[in-house]
């Protein structure tokens, strides 16, 4: 069977996904409904009828023009569905990768089911905030929050799937008391954490600590400059990431979503475009370092791992 099979599907799932983004991001940075009104077109304010909502097609069957109007559809449309429908098929070739090359256990592949369908929402919710924050900087509590609360709960729910012994905390692994053969029967007499309270209460620390340092990176920087240069959005946002990916994956994200936001910073320094009061949308930097780390951060950890 072809991997095709799965990537073709959730592409297109991904591109209706992307228009359902679209309206998002046109809307909940000012507040508004996304059920209601229908779409309109900005400009003349003409209800846009389904044959033109089609994702990418009816943009470029219009030629990125309003059909009543002719006034240009932002770019910003096609490419959203466009990233979210990729996102989707990338995720969808490991689903399908899943059944072509099973893992050993039952409860593994339920776990690496439920970190993919995570790592859905994850993307979905990033590719949003990297354009809110890009063009209002604003990053919305409907999507921080919520993402939040969905990535902890699928870690609860990776947390009864869990086989036993596995991700167990003991205190003197030494002094395991096996009797028969190997895994027939550990002691539990000196386990401190159990495998799902150790993956519980690790990811509660984990978005509790992200939180916390960016606090901490906010406070700093407003007692040295005396303004504000973190929003609270910025803080939620990497929480979120601790959500999904753990502490780690979210450090990395904050390293590269910094790096390259002073990169962003110096580039308009020197074209002279920016002075030292500019607003920077940090958040967008910090959502693009979070899908570098869902897609690379085992590989990226593991290497920097190695020199420690
Ligand atoms: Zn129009």
């Amino acid at each position: 069977m072809s991997l095709l099979a799965f990537e073709l599907p959730a592409f297109v799932i991904g591109l209706l996904f992307g228009s359902f983004l679209n309206v998002c991001i046109s809307r909940l940075p000012h507040h508004r409904s996304i059920a209601k009104p229908r779409s309109r077109c900005p400009n003349c304010k003409q209800t846009i009828v389904w044959y033109d909502n089609i994702p990418l097609l009816s943009w470029l069957a219009l030629r990125a023009k309003c059909r009543h109007c002719k006034v240009p559809i932002l770019w910003r449309y096609p490419l959203v569905e466009l990233a979210v429908g990729l996102w989707f098929a990338h995720i969808a070739a490991d689903l399908g990768g899943l059944y072509l090359f099973p893992p050993s256990s039952a409860g593994g592949l339920l776990q690496f089911q439920i970190y993919l369908v995570g790592l859905l929402i994850f993307g979905f919710l990033l590719i949003g905030l990297i354009v809110m924050d890009w063009q209002t900087h604003r990053l919305p509590d409907a999507f921080t929050f919520p993402g939040i609360l969905i990535g902890f709960l699928l870690v609860c729910t990776q947390a009864i799937f869990l086989n036993p012994g596995q991700m167990d905390i003991k205190l003197t692994p030494k002094h395991d008391l096996r009797l028969s053969s190997p895994g027939s029967f550990v002691a539990k007499g000196n386990v401190f954490l159990t495998g799902p309270e150790h993956l519980v209460f690790g990811r509660v620390v984990a978005i509790a600590g992200a939180a916390l340092l960016l606090l901490a990176i906010r406070g700093i920087y407003k007692a040295l400059r005396g303004q504000e240069g973190l929003g609270l959005g910025d803080v939620k946002l990497l929480a979120m990431i601790a959500a999904f990916l753990g502490f780690w994956s979210a450090m990395l994200a904050l390293f590269l979503g910094l790096m390259a936001c002073m990169g962003y910073a110096l580039v308009l320094l020197a074209r002279g475009k920016a002075h030292g009061m500019s607003r920077l949308p940090l958040g967008s930097f910090l959502a693009v370092g979070g899908l570098v780390a869902a897609l690379f951060g085992d590989v990226i950890l593991g290497w920097y791992g190695s020199f420690l």
